[in-house]
């Protein structure tokens, strides 16, 4: 995941990973599901950045490889 979603002034407004990385400490969610995600920067070991759920949830379809087929909404979801 690339995107997600930040709270600025009571409001949800997209963010990319970039923003996402520099925004460090912003309460940030999953654009599908709501639940609670992190920016991870670039690793050492060759890992590309990329934004994570906190939690993983089965019932979001990012990653799409933990995808269980029914859209959820996570147990964790931010309003
Ligand atoms: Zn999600």
């Amino acid at each position: 995941m690339t995107e997600c979603e930040v709270k600025v002034r009571g409001r949800w407004l997209p963010c990319t990973l970039y923003e996402a990385l520099t925004e460090r400490g912003e309460l940030m969610r999953c654009k599908y599901c709501h639940g609670p995600v992190q920016a991870l920067k670039e690793s050492s070991t060759g890992g590309r950045a990329h934004i994570e759920h906190l939690q993983s949830h089965p019932g979001c379809r990012f990653p799409v490889s933990k995808f269980c087929g029914v859209e959820s909404k996570h147990p964790l979801a931010l309003k």
